[in-house]
């Protein structure tokens, strides 16, 4: 046994359950539903294809809570497994870079993470694509997650993204990784952006997904 699996016993990143020993990210049950799930597709808003690897159900939501906010930023490495596969098959070949929807410099300095970019890192070297910083988020507005309508998480989106560079991105078909998407609010305004700023496309896949 792995001195670290003493101190922190290995748990599996879906279900949270005791792994028998360190080297996996899930049990066995998990690993079988992970098998099982078939990616999720959506039509949203200025992209041209949006694909998640599951639902935002359990367990799959526990595990993306645990990592945003739980210090489980090692998920980023597992999630850019799933992701990097989901994205091979659903839309390989639609985009030249990578890139992700930033949290503010405030959120990203009091967590120590931005985590969208964490699984973009790890996604960009599975795809053997370039990794860009496309957008910048202005301000942090308010969760996403405390609003109801759609409307309103539009507006409360609309204007905190800008684009970074844009001559690094122009003309070029565009990969935006988030870790979850809800209503789509917050990727289609980072789309829109991107596409106001000259990219030629962009699709957009995520760990999890409303239905
Ligand atoms: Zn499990």
């Amino acid at each position: 046994m792995r001195l670290l699996d003493l101190i922190y016993p290995p748990r599996c990143v879906l279900c949270h359950d005791h792994l028998p020993r360190g080297g996996a990210y899930t049990c066995e049950a998990c690993s079988r539903r992970l098998l099982r799930q078939e990616p999720i597709k959506r039509k949203l808003r200025f992209l041209d294809g949006m694909v998640a690897v599951a639902p935002y159900e359990e367990p799959y939501r526990g595990s993306v809570q645990r990592f945003k906010f739980g210090g489980c930023a090692f998920y980023a490495y597992p999630y850019a497994d799933w992701l990097s596969a989901c994205i091979r098959s659903e839309l390989g070949g639609a985009f030249e870079l990578v890139t992700w929807a930033p949290v503010s410099a405030s959120r990203s300095l009091r967590r120590g993470y931005d985590q969208a970019r964490l699984i973009a890192v790890q996604a960009a070297k599975r795809l053997d694509a370039p990794l860009v910083r496309c957008l910048r988020k202005k301000r942090h507005n308010p969760a996403q997650s405390g609003l109801k309508t759609p409307e309103q998480r539009r507006a409360n989106v609309t204007g905190v993204y800008r684009a970074v560079k844009p001559e690094r991105f122009a003309g070029k078909r565009i990969l935006l990784i988030d870790d979850v998407v809800t209503t789509g609010a917050t990727v289609e305004e980072c789309a829109r952006v991107l596409l106001t700023a000259g990219a030629a496309s962009v699709v957009c896949a995520s760990v999890a997904t409303v239905k």
